[in-house]
């Protein structure tokens, strides 16, 4: 008896020294490098401590040394700057992943170049493969002239063609791809959508919103194999230009079988927040969880909504009409047919504790998108609910006060702001311009920003994001001092939106989303200062190391 008590309290005592006289080692310090923490307790520091895949330090260089043992790994960053890893709020994950093999028309700038192209490809496909993806824009072109299936029906009768336009609200369909979805000249449009016409009355294969679904519901889902393949290269993009986190909109229950799957195998490298289509809203009801459910790689608990269309298709909901087309304001979403099915799904949703995501684009969309959730905050009373509008882009001036007093966050996209800027003062004027894109005056009204790309509808690379937000300078080169200029972010800014801000967007600000201690250690060593080189510069700053959890994942040859 007696002597097992002494066992113990010399257990105890060895205990308690060894704790005071050592903590356990890092497996990994990065030092010599320009932290930019995102954590305004500590903005800025020179080497950081990794444990397992979280960070335990964040400091000077002799204050992390002390972290180091034995074992640790130490990696100089050479004076190099390093961030957050960037968490992109808003992307077609697999869609981008598949992109990235299809044929490439978005740079094609002639209608002679995307004909070139497309044919290249068609020698390339085996008969009745379907030919896809592409993000063709016409705006490019001169004139800028929606593209019509006589321009590639003779150069693919064997090969049903379904293009994507760039944004993701339009394709162009060959004959052989009209045929198969049964559209014909007497075709009524869907709701929310429009089947083009030409003069004729005969269709153009120009097909907008749910007008594609009719060409959608006849292409073959790809395999298992398939889209894991997609889903494996977008993985390896997402690490080589350091996005570590990101929030895959409208995914198929199929894509997430697959992170699963890869998750169990150990190769799941970004981190992903899956929101499926509201239409669902019933089988995440019936599991019965809520947001943001799962673990730190791959969580659910968030719905998907679409309002309207988009600007580039001349579908986005607007109060009022077009400057270029006066008898149209754009369509509401076929899920918004009427608008009580979307409230009705949306107020079930929210009793079961689950998030909204929901894209809208015009001013008419996002309004009423709001009056539903200002509907359901009624209803339901006030919560942390975190709702989302996804692209918010032309707001009315009423609505950015009612954005803040539902704690809306407005999860932007940078990089169309760049790219719309060429056109849409022809499309919608210049008072609606100015409340395009307005990320500044969502900041001065308290509203929360989460950036991201809409990627596969723009570039995933987080530089470009950067770039564009800081510069708001357009891709035609017409606006170098910036399209709106005061809508500009800071640097600072900018990355913190993209990393806190993206985090806070999916309930987990206090997991990631800065270098601080406790959190995963996702970071991003950069081979330019993105803080103070000219913002100019920034699109051509390269990734040098990717960091998911303290493993590297990407290294620059
Ligand atoms: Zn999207």
């Amino acid at each position: 008896m007696k002597r097992h008590f002494l066992q113990v309290a010399i257990l105890f005592a060895c205990a308690v020294c060894a704790f005071a006289q050592t903590k356990p080692a890092a497996d990994l310090i990065i030092h010599n490098a320009k932290i930019w923490t995102v954590d305004r307790a500590r903005p800025e520091a020179e080497a950081v401590a990794i444990l397992g895949d979280r960070i335990v330090a964040v400091g000077s260089n002799p204050e992390i040394e002390a972290w180091r043992g034995p074992n640790t790994r130490m990696q100089d960053a050479a004076g190099k700057r390093l961030v957050p890893g960037f968490n992109d709020s808003h992307v077609h994950f697999t869609s981008g992943g598949q992109q990235l093999d299809n044929v490439q028309l978005n740079d094609a700038t002639s209608p002679q170049e995307f004909v070139r192209r497309v044919a290249d490809r068609a020698k390339k496909t085996a008969k009745d493969e379907w030919m896809l993806g592409g993000d063709w824009d016409e705006t490019k072109w001169t004139p800028a002239q929606l593209p019509t299936k006589e321009l590639i029906d003779s150069i693919t009768l064997q090969t049903p063609v379904a293009l994507d336009r760039y944004d993701g609200h339009m394709i162009l369909a060959n004959s052989l791809a009209l045929k198969l979805a049964g559209i014909t000249a007497k075709t009524p449009d869907p709701d929310g959508g429009v089947i083009v016409h030409d003069a004729q009355g005969n269709p153009t294969g120009a097909l907008k919103d749910a007008a594609a679904d009719l060409v959608y519901k006849v292409i073959p889902d790809p395999t298992h194999d398939q889209r894991r393949h997609s889903i494996e290269r977008a993985l390896e993009h997402a690490a080589s230009v350091g996005v570590t986190s990101v929030q895959h909109m409208n995914p198929d229950y199929a894509d997430i079988a697959i992170y699963s799957g890869l998750l169990d195998e150990g190769k799941l490298t970004t981190r992903i927040y899956a929101a499926p289509l509201i239409s669902q809203v019933d089988d995440q009801v019936k599991i019965g969880i809520g947001h943001a459910f799962g673990g730190s790689y791959l969580r659910i608990g968030a719905l998907k909504s679409y309002a309207d269309g988009s600007l580039g298709s001349a579908t986005a909901y607007f109060f009022d009409p077009f400057n270029d087309q006066p008898n149209n304001r754009g369509l509401l979403s076929d899920a918004m047919h009427p608008v009580s099915l979307m409230r009705d799904r949306m107020m079930k949703a929210d009793a079961a504790g689950l998030q909204l995501c929901t894209h809208a684009i015009g001013d008419a969309g996002i309004s009423t998108i709001l009056d539903i959730y200002a509907e359901i905050d009624k209803a339901h009373g006030a919560r942390d609910r975190r709702w989302r509008i996804e692209h918010a882009q032309h707001m009315a001036t009423k609505d950015f006060d009612r954005f803040a007093q539902l704690h809306v966050i407005a999860s932007v996209q940078p990089y169309h702001a760049i790219d719309d800027g060429r056109w849409a003062e022809g499309r919608i004027g210049h008072d609606r311009s100015s409340r395009t894109y307005a990320f500044r005056t969502f900041l001065n009204h308290g509203v929360r920003l989460a950036l991201g790309t809409d990627w596969n509808v723009a570039p995933l690379n987080p530089m470009l994001t950067l770039y564009a937000a800081t510069t708001r300078a357009t891709l035609d080169g017409k606006n170098p001092n910036g399209w709106f200029p005061e809508q500009k972010l800071t640097v600072q800014e900018a990355i913190e939106a993209y990393t806190l801000g993206s985090a806070y967007a999916e309930f987990q600000e206090n997991v990631k989303g800065s270098i601080s201690p406790d959190k995963l250690a996702d970071m991003v060593l950069l081979s330019d200062d993105v803080l103070t080189i000219d913002p100019v510069k920034i699109r051509d700053v390269k990734v040098l190391k990717t960091w998911v959890g303290g493993k590297l994942v990407y290294s620059a040859k």
